[in-house]
């Protein structure tokens, strides 16, 4: 018999509509995959040859579980200059991926019963980990209107006395869009009236436009910076998804503890993954300019033509590597006997009938959407928009 924590879990949505559309394509067929989480650039030469080189000084050994001195020292340095952020070597730990960063942080915190809250569209991880931890994602629903930015008011109306915690994501997955200074502002203010944590992941900071500036909540002041755990990672910023590297920065507590949820799990990220990453924190930084100027021309591109299609309305992402259009106008409509009647019906028609994949909305929380990743070429943006325009065309 299965535990009932596994039977509350399911697969990542994400994951799941990525390895069908990679199914498909092993079988031969042509499919435009705008399902994909992660850059489409390959990890930058210099980080690589810095992992060949770990090899071969043989590096291979187990390390100290929360990472290597010298890359806490780089991820320290990190914060200082992007963030105005300091932060010690006990209040830094690096994990297996930026996910694995929120899952011990979901270990450290939460108890049974305790409630996390959670604006939505949210990335599809977060009300899992909470509820794998028993408990209870509390979804506070943002709109297009505000750019999805949670309403003050809304987020305080949802407080209680067992809310421990608020994950915010700017830029976001999947609506690409950001927090601004002033927003940040009145969420920390209430964060620190009811005394409850804020997880800031980060992970996309490094992919915004129209000269949009990150600013981490915890920068704001040194209160909030007490009460907040930011998470970020490699696997966006240097194209490093496969590699495993994500951390932490937060009050020393939480992050010991991390340590040792960390120790009788996963115990260190790999070894030659560590030194890649301090080369990715250290060296050049061309790398992610190149791909943010690319990834703002597909934007633009994207998006300007998703809204001159029948029945979709898109709004201009500011970050990350996500449309978030509203196809809701399509629902009621048929091709042929299969009507439209939800995100999950328009994602599968798209798939099965245009051969484009990409995620329903409902995966985040929000049906009337769906979310393209501009994480592909030109070519594929041009032929997907082509497909998705015809698949419309066909809905009566
Ligand atoms: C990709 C992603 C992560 C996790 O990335 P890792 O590969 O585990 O470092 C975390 N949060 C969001 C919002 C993401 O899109």
């Amino acid at each position: 018999m299965l535990s009932e924590r596994a039977k509350k879990i399911k697969p990542s949505p994400t994951l799941s509509i990525d390895a069908k559309a990679k199914a498909m394509k092993a079988q031969g067929i042509d499919v435009v995959n705008f399902g994909v989480g992660e850059p489409d650039f390959d990890t930058p030469e210099h980080i690589k040859e810095a992992a060949i080189k770990a090899l071969r000084d043989g590096f291979t050994k187990y390390t100290p579980v929360g990472g290597i001195d010298e890359l806490k020292e780089a991820i320290i340095a990190k914060f200082k200059k992007d963030n105005d952020l300091e932060y010690e070597k006990d209040e830094i730990i690096v994990s297996c991926g930026a996910k694995h960063s929120l899952y011990n942080i979901a270990q450290a915190l939460y108890g049974s019963g305790d409630e996390v809250l959670i604006p939505s569209p949210y990335w599809v991880s977060y009300p899992d980990q909470v509820l794998l931890n028993d408990a209870v994602p509390v979804f506070v629903k943002t709109y297009v209107k505000d750019n999805f930015i949670v309403s003050p008011d809304a987020l305080e109306s949802r407080i209680t006395k067992k809310t421990k915690a608020l994950i915010l994501n700017s830029p976001s997955n999947p609506t690409g869009l950001t927090y601004d200074k002033r927003s940040l502002e009145a969420i920390a203010e209430i964060a620190l009236r009811h005394d409850i944590y804020v997880i800031s992941d980060e992970i996309y900071e490094k992919l915004v436009y129209d000269g949009f500036e990150h600013i981490s909540i915890a920068s704001l002041n040194k209160e909030i910076k007490k009460k907040t755990i930011v998470v970020n990672g490699l696997s966006k910023s240097h194209a490093m998804t496969g590699w495993r590297i994500g951390y932490t920065a937060g009050p020393k507590d939480i992050i010991k503890a991390m340590t040792n949820i960390q120790s009788q799990s996963t115990s260190n990220p790999t070894s030659i993954a560590q030194k890649a990453a301090v080369a990715a924190l250290t060296g050049p930084q061309d790398f992610t300019s190149m791909m943010r100027t690319e990834f703002d021309k597909r934007r633009r591109f994207l998006v300007e033509r998703l809204n001159a299609v029948r029945g979709v309305s898109c709004i201009m992402p500011t970050g990350a590597f996500y449309a978030f259009p509203d196809i809701s106008k399509l629902y009621g409509k048929k091709a042929g006997s299969r009507a439209i009647n939800s995100s999950l019906d328009f994602a599968l028609y798209l798939l099965e009938d245009a051969k484009v994949a990409l995620v329903h909305g409902d995966a985040f929380g929000d049906d009337n959407y769906i979310r393209i990743s501009y994480a592909t070429s030109m070519e594929n943006i041009s032929k997907g928009l082509e497909r998705i325009k015809e698949a419309i065309s066909g809905l009566k």
